[in-house]
């Protein structure tokens, strides 16, 4: 990594700590690598961000469902997948762009597609293996789930025969997926433990070509609407696809500090994942449209992104250095708090009352945080660094004229405005 991209990215490891937006995993035992827990900051962002994709997915668009499937799944669904098959072969992996080849496939030590370096040939498996059951020697081998998709498609044929969808449809769900990677590393964009969000597309095979540009464009404006800077967006066209592939583009941050740019791949499925579950499972995946009579397997396009690494691909577009601050210029929709609330002094008893109330009275409709530590310039300086677009202070003259002043955090502009008018003020800010 260049050195200035290594120190941005020592900076944000160490402001997301600082700030209790991430946290290492088991850090008073000293970490356990690729696991990280995300702290009071962070949750609260990584909640938001969920939220908004929920909402996106399930409101504005018509057809889309969500559903939240279990962690462990019969092991079946791994053969099924193919994920199981690559313990049969020694894989080598690319240092740099984490590809994986046969080691019969490749000569020499360096990665056919970015010239990385590839590790020794090793026979591994990503999925990681969990033990079901009580009794020693009678425990079943199962995995936690590798990617949050395969869900969607053991359920297809219930959510058809519960719910009114027709093709095309689509189904979403966010959640955990967990990967023994060979290589985990540059800090949450290789975990072993992440969390994903995913939109599997169910449509007539004709209709592929039609959808999946319409996904391809749907989520690269979801993307955009989110980031400070959205021009540091763009795609990644796979060459190499998989053989149901006709295409496959990846969503990218192309600033990214490290070689890891992908946020999100939008993917041709076609009909790979249910015939394949069709054929271990014994059932009929079909579908039949009800007017024309035809039956065929739907074909699905997929849209696949990292929670995580959109969280910190988010930080690091927001982090601005300027002369006597550190800002995190995040939207206001995703920053962990919307407002903060401050007396100009905390020993004055008449304005902490004060303040408590603007607070108390914010505190139900916003993401409200109080602070009264050291003094103002100090409390700014926190609240900066946690991306929180407005401050709030109760003064002297707040007690007299029932107003208070209200700075907001990019262009520090400060502002009287009366209490009773604060949550309009706030609400209309917040929205823009
Ligand atoms: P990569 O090639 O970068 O490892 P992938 O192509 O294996 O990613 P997918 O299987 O398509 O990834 O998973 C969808 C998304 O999940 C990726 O776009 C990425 O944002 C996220 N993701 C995948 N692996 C990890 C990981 N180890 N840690 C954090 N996020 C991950």
């Amino acid at each position: 990594m260049p050195e200035n991209s290594q120190n941005l990215m020592d900076k944000i490891v160490s402001l997301c700590k600082r700030r209790g937006f991430i946290y290492p995993g088991s850090d008073i035992y000293g970490g356990f690598g690729g696991f990280y827990d995300f702290g009071p900051l962070g949750v609260e962002m990584k909640n938001n961000l969920k939220n908004l994709w929920w909402k996106w997915m399930t409101i504005e668009h018509e057809n889309i469902v969500g559903i939240d499937g279990a962690i462990i799944t019969n092991p079946k669904v791994w053969e099924a997948s193919g994920h199981v098959e690559s313990f049969v072969d020694p894989l080598s992996e690319c240092k740099k762009c984490h590809k994986r080849f046969k080691a019969d496939d490749i000569e020499g030590k360096k990665c056919p597609e970015c010239q990385g370096e590839l590790t020794e040939p090793k026979k591994f498996n990503i999925l990681m293996p969990v033990q079901i059951g009580v009794i020693e020697g009678e425990k079943v081998n199962a995995y936690l789930r590798g990617e949050a998709c395969q869900t969607i498609y053991l359920n297809y044929k219930n959510i058809l025969n519960t719910t009114r969808l027709k093709i095309p449809f689509g189904v979403c769900q966010t959640g955990k997926a967990f990967r023994n990677e060979v290589t985990p590393g540059n800090f949450l964009f290789r975990q072993r433990e992440f969390e994903q969000w995913d939109l599997q597309w169910f449509c007539h095979p004709k209709e592929m070509e039609k959808w999946f540009d319409f996904w391809k464009k749907e989520r690269m404006e979801w993307y955009r609407g989110l980031f400070t800077n959205p021009k540091n967006l763009g795609f990644y066209k796979h060459e190499k696809l998989a053989h149901y592939a006709k295409k496959a583009f990846d969503i990218v941050y192309e600033k990214s500090p490290c070689e890891i740019k992908e946020i999100e791949g939008i993917h041709w499925r076609g009909d790979w994942d249910l015939s394949r579950h069709q054929q271990y499972s014994g059932q009929d995946l079909s579908y039949t449209d009800m007017e024309t009579k035809e039956k065929f397997i739907p074909q699905i396009v997929e849209t696949s992104g990292g929670v995580d690494r959109m969280f910190l691909f988010l930080l690091i577009d927001a982090y601005t250095e300027e002369k006597e601050r550190i800002v995190l210029k995040l939207n206001p929709k995703i920053a962990p708090y919307k407002v903060a609330v401050f007396p100009l002094l905390a020993n004055k008893p008449k304005l902490i009352e004060k303040a408590r109330s603007v607070y108390l009275g914010l505190k139900k409709q916003f993401s409200v945080v109080w602070d009264d530590r050291g003094n103002i310039g100090k409390r700014y300086y926190a609240q900066d660094e946690a991306g929180t677009p407005f401050c709030i202070t109760i003064d002297f003259d707040s007690l007299e004229k029932d107003d208070v002043t209200v700075r907001e955090r990019d262009s520090m502009k400060q502002e009287r405005i009366k209490i009773k008018e604060l949550k309009e003020y706030l609400e209309e800010k917040l929205n823009e």
